[in-house]
Formats: structure tokens, sequence, C-alpha cells
């Protein structure tokens, strides 16, 4: 199916949306609002040359990222809740969107990424089919909590270089307590399949900097190493141990849960290592694995290209 019928079928859905799993069936297009809160409407807050990212995606460069307002979780825990939990910010038409994308290519960056763009879809791949008519040549990075609808992955066939999914939960009781997400792991497994079945299960590289593939990201949360231990077991059971997984240690808990039995601290390094090895005796090796110190868990993504 060429891409300009894609996206018709992608805006549609704001008529009836089911663009995630919780599918409030709102009509956003008449200005209805569900759970994320957004309109039929491009709302960003900033965009940026970050150097934070996997190194693959960073490279020498910085990824393209562009932070978008809102998001279809609801993580009590959320790391980035200023711009997550916020539906302010600027509201873009599909025409700045795609010179935004084009900006950043100039500046430089390996990618453009847009940060939880899933309920933001259509409008985001309506301006990157305008920015690549227009020249964008790099990678499009779908940078997305995991909490998909696998049917709108699909549309996204042909269209998208590089996902770069979170699967946040193999626990269901988990996902709802901490995200009020039921049916997660469900949701971010079939989506992760449709996602390999597009780009497949390796990262393609050049010089180090990825230009085809899917990087799937889990942060290990306090207190909950049978959650991450199931996200492994899933992905084995269901996928492949191919998948790159970047296993991350940099929770820090917001001011909203500092009172939490749970969530009021940060992860020990036992408990990362104990996520480490299992992942390691399953069999995964295209693992990005961070630093954490005993003293002060400082997140710092290996320099070093884990796939060399
Ligand atoms: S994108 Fe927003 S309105 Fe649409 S189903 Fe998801 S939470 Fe509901």
């Amino acid at each position: 199916m060429p891409a300009e019928e894609k996206i018709i079928k992608l805006k549609k859905i704001l008529d009836n949306c089911v663009l995630c799993p919780r599918a409030c069936r709102v009509n956003r297009a008449q200005g209805e609002l569900g759970f994320c809160k957004l309109p039929a409407k491009i709302i960003m807050d900033c965009a940026l040359a970050h150097h934070g990212e996997e190194p693959p995606l960073s490279g020498h460069r910085g990824a393209g990222t562009i932070f978008l307002v809102s998001c279809n979780l609801g993580c009590v825990y959320c790391q980035n809740y200023q711009i997550s939990q916020s539906t302010e910010g600027q509201k873009l038409t599909v025409e700045q969107m795609a010179e935004v994308m084009l900006d950043l290519q100039k500046r430089g960056c390996h990618n453009v990424e847009p940060v939880t763009p899933t309920p933001q879809t259509p409008l985001i791949m309506e301006a990157l089919v305008l920015a690549r008519a227009k020249g964008l040549e790099v990678p499009f990075v779908y940078n997305c909590g995991g909490y998909e609808n696998p049917e709108v992955i699909k549309l996204l066939d042909g269209m998208v270089e590089i996902y770069l999914p979170d699967f946040k939960y193999g626990q269901e009781d988990v996902a709802v307590e901490y995200s009020a997400a039921p049916g997660y792991p469900r949701f971010a497994l079939a989506s992760l399949k449709e996602m390999v079945r597009q780009v497949g299960d390796e990262l393609e590289l050049e010089n180090g900097v990825a230009k085809k593939g899917v990087i799937t990201r889990h942060l290990v949360l306090p207190g909950k190493i049978e959650n991450s231990k199931e996200v492994f077991r899933l992905i084995k059971k269901e996928i492949s141990l191919n998948v790159p997984i970047s296993l991350m240690s940099q929770y820090s808990p917001p001011p909203k849960v500092r009172r939490h039995p749970l969530l009021s601290r940060r992860i020990t390094p036992a408990e990362y290592r104990e996520v480490l090895d299992y992942a390691l005796k399953l069999g995964f090796r295209n693992l990005f694995i961070q630093e954490v110190n005993e003293y002060e868990l400082t997140p710092d993504f290996n320099r070093e290209n884990p796939f060399d």
C-alpha cells in the first residue's frame, strides 16, 4: 500500500480513536479527548540533538529527538513527567513538523526520533512523508512506550527504519498498578513481533550508527525483578534471542512516588546484576548495559559498540 494511502487510513482512526490499546473511541477530529487528552494536532515540547541515547542512535552528532507532549501510558514513576503528563506545547502544522525534521538533518543529526508518537502517529507520519519528499534521508526512529495497537504498527510498514519501543512489563499486575495499562505484556509483545517482522531482529549499522532495526528498552524497577525477568522470558519464547535490548538502570523516583513503599528508591547494583545475569543465562547477547555504581547510580551507556 502506498504511503499516502496509509496516511489516509491512519488519519481516519482519529475519528474513532483506537491508536493505542486504550481504544477510547473518541472523535478527536471533532475535539473529543480520550485518556491522552490530545486533540488531533501535533503538539511538541522541543526538538534537539540528543547525545544520551544508545550509542548507535546518538552516534557522534546526536539523535534528532523530537519531544512530543502527553503519552498514552500513565506511569506513576514517569522519568519524563514534565513533558509526558502535559498537553501544553507548540502546536505545529504537518508542514512545520516536516521542517523540524529537515532542520534536525541539516544540523547533522543521525536520525529523526519523535518521542512517544503513539497518540500523534497519523500527523507525524504525514509530516515524515512530506519531509521525505523534500529531501529527508536519515532514518526515522519510532520511539514509543510499547503500549501499541499492533494493527497501527502494521500500517507503519515501510515508513519506519528503526523501532525503539519500551518493554516495561512482563507482568500484567505491575502494568496495571504502575501504568494503568491493562494487557500491556500482550500488546507490547504483539507490537514488537510486528516491528521485528518489518525491520528484522538484527541492528544494521554503518560506521557504528544504526540504519535499520529494533532496539527494545527495559527499565529495571526497584523491587520488581521478576517483572524484568518475565520480559526476557517472553521475548525469548515469542520472538528471538537476537532482539537488541537496552537494559536501563537509571530509574530515579520522581516527586509523586517519594513515599511509595517500592518506587521511592533507586535500584541497587545487585538488582541490576540479577536481571542482567538472567538475560545472559537465557542466551541474550545483543545487550546495551549501563553501569550501576554502589554509591551513585549514574547512567552511562557503554560507549563500546556491543555489536562489534
Ligand atoms: S491515542 Fe489517546 S485517545 Fe487514542 S486510544 Fe490512545 S489514549 Fe485513547
